[in-house]
């Protein structure tokens, strides 16, 4: 007898989403988690008693997670404490000048027409454009397997309502956004997804064009931080018998005759079982806990070809003082011509970029108990190769942490750098420290076309019977809401299959 009917390695969203629904499925399931605390990319920490995120910033693009719930027996609403984000951001431009962006569709547009009323007008076209796409792709194409050209095609058959997003998987987010808007600084204003998937607009895949206009259907923030999505995961799995041991590394998955028979843990224990879910990255599983003498050499070759996502180095600050920001999210914008050049220029040299573009999140802004009485914190995250040649991680994150607030006390948030009661520094060499996660991958894999849908590793292991894939590097992608569709997807798999 096995000892559990399914052994998910990693307690990430997607690990946990999968596990808790499984349970519920009626399944004997154990999720096994490294570190000490869950949630991996979406979790919360404390320091000097502020309490700060360590990756993912809020919620949105809700409808997997009320999915999820749903299946739980339960409701988002009933599960977390949620702050709703209005506006939904400021933007700093390169030249210091500033704009917010509510959540209203219809207050936007008005905000861009004063800037260019050609473009006010394109915005209401395309988040009418997009809206539709939402609507139609979430729960299909997002919440469906596509682990091959006939999973695929099953989806645009079922729903042919969907060849009219086609360009969206044809162009590049770049050809999008410059399709819709005219004007520059609505072009820079919009332009921030891109990096967002960690590739530079040229290269980013259209579909990512909805996260220009994703936020404008809701943004929340969990009361306590980002760790309450994990959380009440966890709790709602755990009512239908889940079982969570966090400080449990898993070294190998058992393998014979191409099927999985469960783990061995670092510390050589062996637990059996007929289903694993992997919520790791997918070349750490194949390569490493797997081993190459187990897959054919097809898919030898194909995992190996894949490259790790971007990392993104993120900066935490305990402040005495209330900064000069308006919302839950500032982004200190940049040209879509110089987020291309800085791609394609001093990153693959291992250079670190000039100017400071990336994101503050401001989470005492929604949610004063993260902080002491009168003190808040901000969570800066800014795109930052592993490989970089002019700092060793390690020896010189104080350094970087200072210079980067430096910087943005100078150009955008005047006395930022005078405030600071505590910094904690997180680098891509933190996060594959931490969460054993290849170069602070915080996406998986890349995010490109070539990387995307079918051409992804599939939730359904093709080599390895009893192997599923949830979260970050499987269909559909990084970030919160794509990695809680996998874990849905995974358990259904696992029901029809098993
Ligand atoms: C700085 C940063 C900012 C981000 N911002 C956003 C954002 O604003 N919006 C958004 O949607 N997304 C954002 N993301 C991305 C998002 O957080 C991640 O894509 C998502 O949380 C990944 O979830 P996952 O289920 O793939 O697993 P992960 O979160 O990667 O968790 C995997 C878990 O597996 C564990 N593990 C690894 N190896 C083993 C092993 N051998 N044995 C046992 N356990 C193991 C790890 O410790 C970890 O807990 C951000 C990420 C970072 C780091």
């Amino acid at each position: 007898m096995p000892d559990y009917d399914v052994i998910v390695i990693g307690a990430g969203c997607g690990g946990l989403t999968a596990g808790a629904v499984m349970s519920k499925q009626g399944r004997n399931v154990l999720v096994l988690e490294q570190s000490d605390k869950i949630g991996g990319c979406c979790s919360t920490y404390e320091r000097g008693g502020y309490r700060f995120d360590v990756g993912a910033t809020l919620l949105e693009i809700i409808v997997p997670y009320e999915i999820a719930f749903e299946r739980l027996g339960t409701t988002l609403k009933d599960e977390l404490e949620l702050e709703p984000c209005d506006p939904v951001y400021n933007i700093i431009f390169p030249d210091g000048s500033r704009m917010t962006y509510p959540a209203s569709i219809e207050e936007k547009a008005e905000i861009i027409s004063r800037i260019s009323p050609e473009d006010g007008k394109a915005w209401l076209e395309y988040a009418r454009y997009i809206g539709d796409f939402m609507r139609t792709a979430l729960r299909g194409f997002f919440l469906s397997p596509v682990n091959n050209m006939v999973d695929m095609t099953k989806i645009f058959l079922k729903d042919p309502h969907l060849l009219k997003f086609f360009p969206l998987f044809s162009k590049s987010f770049e050809e999008i956004m410059r399709g819709y808007f005219k004007n520059e600084r609505v072009q820079d204003s919009l332009s921030y997804p891109g990096k967002f998937c960690g590739q530079p607009p040229a290269l980013a895949p259209g579909i990512f064009a909805f996260l220009s206009y994703a936020e404008h259907e809701g943004t929340w923030f969990p009361k306590g931080g980002m760790i309450a999505v994990p959380e009440a995961l966890q709790r709602c799995g755990e009512r239908y018998g889940l079982e969570v041991r966090t400080g449990q590394q898993v070294d190998k998955v058992m393998v014979r005759d191409r099927r999985a028979e469960g783990v061995v843990l670092a510390d050589g224990t062996e637990i059996t079982a007929p289903v694993v879910v992997s919520n790791i990255n997918a070349k750490v599983l194949y390569l490493e806990k797997i081993g190459e003498e187990h897959l054919p050499w097809l898919a030898r070759y194909g995992v190996k070809s894949y490259r790790v996502s971007v990392s993104a180095p993120m900066i935490n600050v305990g402040l005495d003082w209330r900064p000069p920001l308006d919302a839950h999210h500032t982004l200190i914008t940049e040209s879509m011509d110089k987020m291309n050049e800085y791609w394609f220029g001093d990153m693959r040299k291992g250079l670190l970029p000039e100017e400071t573009f990336g994101l503050v999140c401001f989470p005492t802004f929604s949610d004063p108990s993260m902080a002491p009485e009168g003190h808040h914190v901000l969570n800066i995250v800014q795109s930052g190769p592993y490989h970089v040649k002019e700092i060793d991680w390690d020896r010189d994150k104080q350094a970087y942490g200072e210079r980067q607030l430096e910087r943005l006390s100078e150009k955008a948030i005047p006395g930022l750098a005078d405030h600071v009661e505590v910094m904690d520094v997180l680098t891509p060499r933190d996060y594959e420290r931490r969460l054993l996660t290849p170069e602070g991958a915080i996406l998986g894999l890349d995010m490109d076309l070539p990387s995307s849908t079918v051409f992804r590793p599939a939730a359904r292991s093709k080599s390895i019977k009893g192997l599923y894939l949830a979260g970050a590097s499987t269909h559909p992608g990084g970030g919160l809401p794509s990695v809680i569709a996998s874990g849905l997807i995974a358990a259904d798999l696992v029901d029809k299959y098993e």
